[in-house]
């Protein structure tokens, strides 16, 4: 017999005590006092109904684990603490969940978080609301000003109660800052103000031509007053020194963070451009990024776009960065009748809203990019604006069939019409939709489409009926990302305040299963990520997020007290990147 070798012993020895020996170097962390819900069970009915494999009882759900084993990036254990225990080795981290409930990560699938840092180094004018008190804010802060050199910027206050009187003029601020040009936008960008320095570096004068879209504020001679209404601002703004490598990087990374905390450990970056683009993969050389981002490439960035089409789409999945995706507009929104319908606004007769060329759809470079192999999100609002967008899709896929098996999107799909729904089915199409936006738009949509109409708008449940695939998101900065608020709506059609009662249009909502996995399950798909993310299972990427409340049971009881729920943690890759005090031992 052969004497065993001292590397055979260790790998016998290893084999026996199993979970205590660690095979290489990567941190372990457990997991515990959790509850669980893993969503590898099978997915519900097209009703919502559980599937009989889900752990589901008379209206409750029981979590399916209460401890998981992290090593490196990966899951290795989901199920029990004793077991999880039998893992633990020298260099473990205890993460106590506090009985909090852990869930696989929370995607916002359509988002644009780099909003979130371009007023940095902005000084924030937010609740302000008279001339004196902005100026007095700006000399005070000015240290704060330090987003392009020598510039005083400013933002945020509050213009909703500040009709154009009150604002400062550009004498006022040229006042206080005599040498350094000083340029503020309220809280909407429906009003900005600069003083004589920044028009005079801007080369506006009284005799610069108005732009569409805006206007520039003259006194009773004729002189400037140094106030801008909505595009107007763009004058100036054009004149600001432009944004540096470390400017986007910090923005993005700022952006990045806000997910992270929000317990996010994914977006779809909906619409990057090259600079952008040049910024998150900076992150994820250096490994400094927080959160995965998959990167939907902006269309109307052509340059871009070609460089993408030589080197094709980034197959590989579990990376901190992929670029597979493209995002093109092809409407306007319902709110300022832009999105293009088939009959005529009901509130606007002869109006039908605007599409193609005048959102930058140009459907030979993206059709190339399809066929290069890239997904392509399309932003569809109304129903003529998707039935458009089908027919794309379906032209597409007929000349090219290949082409279909790439999973893409309509962003938005808003107003469909009834005949619509199916196809999205024939076409394999996937639904990327805003629960907040149905919140937020159920005060006035009505009036745009009428009576008739309203019933294919944001028709969850109608997609769900038909087997669409859904992706929930926030589109954010246009709305609350606030997970919680998202869920809520999704499963009660009700607004921030709780309204209506019975809620609008209820037949849509979703079960709370449904609604948390499109934020999860559904959005990996979205992505071609469900292999490697999406639910929590062993081998697969440790993506996690701890919430302080059991959203599918209080989703079910009691939806109203969704509003207590918070994040606990976010795990990304095996990461902690946020927690709320206490939850690391
Ligand atoms: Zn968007």
């Amino acid at each position: 017999m052969k004497i065993p070798s001292t590397t055979t012993l260790i790998i016998l020895l290893c084999a026996f005590l199993l979970n205590a020996c660690s095979t290489n170097d990567q941190n372990r962390t457990i997991i515990t006092n959790a509850k669980v819900y893993t969503l590898s069970w099978s997915d519900p009915g097209l009703d919502g109904s559980p599937h009989p494999n889900a752990p589901y009882n008379n209206g409750r759900w029981i979590p399916d684990a209460s401890a998981i084993v992290i090593e490196g990036e990966h899951i290795i254990f989901v199920g029990d603490e004793e077991t999880a225990f039998s893992y633990q080795n020298e260099s473990t981290t205890l993460l106590d969940a506090k009985g909090g409930t852990v869930i696989p990560g929370l995607v916002d699938s359509h988002a644009h978080p780099f909003y979130f840092g371009e007023d940095l180094g902005k000084i924030e004018l937010t609740g302000l609301s008279d001339a004196e008190s902005i100026v007095q804010y700006l000399v005070d802060h000015q240290e704060e000003s330090t987003a392009a050199d020598d510039w005083i910027l400013g933002f945020g206050y509050d213009e909703g109660s500040m009709a154009t009187e009150k604002l400062p003029t550009a004498d006022m601020l040229t006042e206080a800052f005599p040498n350094r040009p000083v340029f503020i936008i309220g809280t909407h960008g429906f009003t900005s103000v600069a003083n004589h320095e920044a028009m005079k570096r801007a080369g506006i004068t009284a005799q610069s031509p108005v732009p569409v879209g805006g206007d520039i504020l003259k006194d009773e001679n004729g002189e400037l007053l140094g106030i801008f209404t909505n595009n107007a601002a763009e004058l100036i703004e054009e004149s600001l020194p432009p944004k540096t490598e470390d400017d986007y990087r910090n923005i993005v990374l700022h952006g990045m963070n806000v997910m992270a905390e929000s317990g996010y450990t994914a977006f779809h970056d909906a619409g990057t451009n090259a600079e952008y683009l040049a910024a998150y993969q900076f992150h994820e050389d250096e490994g400094s990024a927080p959160v995965r981002v998959y990167s939907m490439l902006q269309a109307t960035d052509e340059e871009l776009l070609s460089e993408w089409m030589q080197k094709g789409p980034e197959t590989a999945t579990g990376e901190m960065l992929t670029v597979r995706a493209v995002k093109a507009y092809y409407d306007g929104s319902l709110g300022i009748r832009g999105a293009k319908l088939i009959e005529d606004y009901s509130d606007k007769p002869g109006h039908r809203g605007v599409s193609g060329e005048d959102y930058g759809f140009n459907e030979a470079l993206v059709e190339e990019m399809m066929s290069a192999g890239f997904q392509l999100g399309i932003h569809a609002i109304g129903d003529a604006g998707n039935r458009d967008m089908l027919n794309f899709y379906e032209r597409i896929f007929d000349a090219n069939p290949e082409v279909k098996a790439n999973r893409h999107r309509i962003e938005h799909a808003q107003v469909v019409h009834p005949n619509d729904f199916s196809r999205f089915a024939d076409l394999e199409l996937i639904a990327s939709m805003e629960p907040p936006h149905m919140a937020e738009d159920m005060g006035w949509a009505e009036d745009r489409v009428g009576s008739e109409r309203i019933k294919g708008a944001y028709a969850w449940r109608t997609f769900r009926e038909y087997g669409v695939p859904l992706t929930f998101n926030s589109d954010l900065t246009g709305s609350d990302h606030n997970f919680f608020y998202g869920f809520y709506a999704a499963i009660t059609r009700k607004n921030k305040y709780r309204q209506p009662e019975g809620g609008w249009y209820p037949e849509q909502a979703l079960t709370p299963e449904e609604a948390l996995r499109a934020y999860t399950s559904w959005s990996a798909y979205a992505a071609f990520q469900e292999e490697v993310l999406g639910t929590i299972e062993v081998g697969k990427r440790a993506d996690l997020t701890i919430l302080n409340i059991d959203v599918l049971n209080v989703g079910e009881q009691n939806p109203d007290s969704l509003w207590n729920g918070r994040v606990l943690g976010t795990i990304v890759d095996g990461k902690l990147v946020f927690e709320e005090l206490g939850i690391r031992n």
